[in-house]
């Protein structure tokens, strides 16, 4: 059978998703050849000296003028949930972080958060979100996404539209943003440095993940490349989950909705379940679709 290969390279942290559903679905095991160089964002941000906040804060949308009539709608979309709204609104309000967000041609299905900053307090005081121009189309892989490819055709009864996915997208990306904020930039940075030392190792090694240095290297980062990526990831989709919720609660195809993520997670998240089953089982969501 024709395979579909997952899309999102390791050390492309930062280019989250690239929307892929023909085929079959295969968990990433190595990392693939491409990705050894692309780190640099990561160093780059990881090396900066970082002023205790920066000069401007809030949210800075840098949205070219041909695409303003598409993001206002995506926008729009992703404000008319509870939590789109309060991130969105205590970003905008915050004094020491500035949220950039933006619109690219590259990867145009996709997006990406990088240019994260810290202040010496340990504080994230920077992202910066990169949106794919079309990102009203295009499902990421189930394996991955179990979230987003949730609202593919023939996965649920619910006739989303584009903006409704591209809001699901955007609010997959404010996911990483939350889940940053809530990380030791000691750790980051350090995965940045020993990531591409490790990848480089596993190209070099016939990809034999039980190195002794590469097993070593993996202690250090707090897992592989591969799972820190998977990680991250997952963190995304909690983000796209909670926007979700909050659209679909009260809907009756909510439940069709949490059960198709479900499938997914159990087939091929399972160890991160709890974080997509805690949302599923919180208001507002229906106790009808709990996952207990
Ligand atoms: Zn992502």
């Amino acid at each position: 059978m024709k395979i579909s290969r997952i899309v999102c390279f390791l050390p492309l942290v930062l280019l989250c998703f690239v929307p892929v559903v023909a085929g079959t679905p295969l968990r990433q095991s190595v990392v693939p050849k491409k990705s050894v160089d692309a780190f640099s964002g990561i160093e780059a941000g990881a090396k900066a000296v970082t002023p205790s906040r920066p000069t401007e804060t809030g949210i800075r949308e840098i949205i070219p003028d041909k695409y303003k009539k598409r993001y206002e709608a995506w926008k729009t979309e992703f404000l008319s949930s509870d939590t789109g709204r309060a991130e969105w609104d205590a970003y905008q309000k915050s004094e020491h972080f500035i949220l950039t967000i933006t619109i690219s041609e590259e990867n145009a299905r996709g997006g990406g958060t990088s240019k994260y900053k810290w202040n010496e307090s340990g504080e994230l005081i920077a992202a910066t979100i990169t949106l794919g121009d079309r990102i009203y189309e295009g499902f990421p892989s189930p394996v991955y996404y179990p979230v987003m490819n949730s609202l593919a055709p023939g996965n649920s009864s619910y006739a989303g539209n584009g903006s409704l996915l591209a809001a699901t997208k955007i609010a997959h990306e404010f996911g990483h943003v939350r889940r940053m904020s809530k990380t030791n930039p000691a750790i980051y940075r350090l995965q940045a440095q020993l990531i591409p030392l490790y990848n480089s190792i596993l190209l070099s090694n016939g990809r034999n993940t039980r190195d002794p240095r590469l097993v070593e290297l993996a202690q250090k980062m707090g897992g592989t490349p591969v799972e820190i990526w998977e990680d991250r990831e997952y963190w995304g989709e909690v983000g796209a989950m909670l926007f979700l919720r909050d659209i679909t609660a009260r809907q009756n195809y909510q439940c069709t909705l949490f059960n198709r993520i479900r499938e997914a997670v159990e087939l091929y998240a399972r160890p991160y379940r709890d974080r997509f089953a805690e949302i599923a089982d919180a208001p507002p969501a229906s106790d009808a679709c709990s996952w207990q």
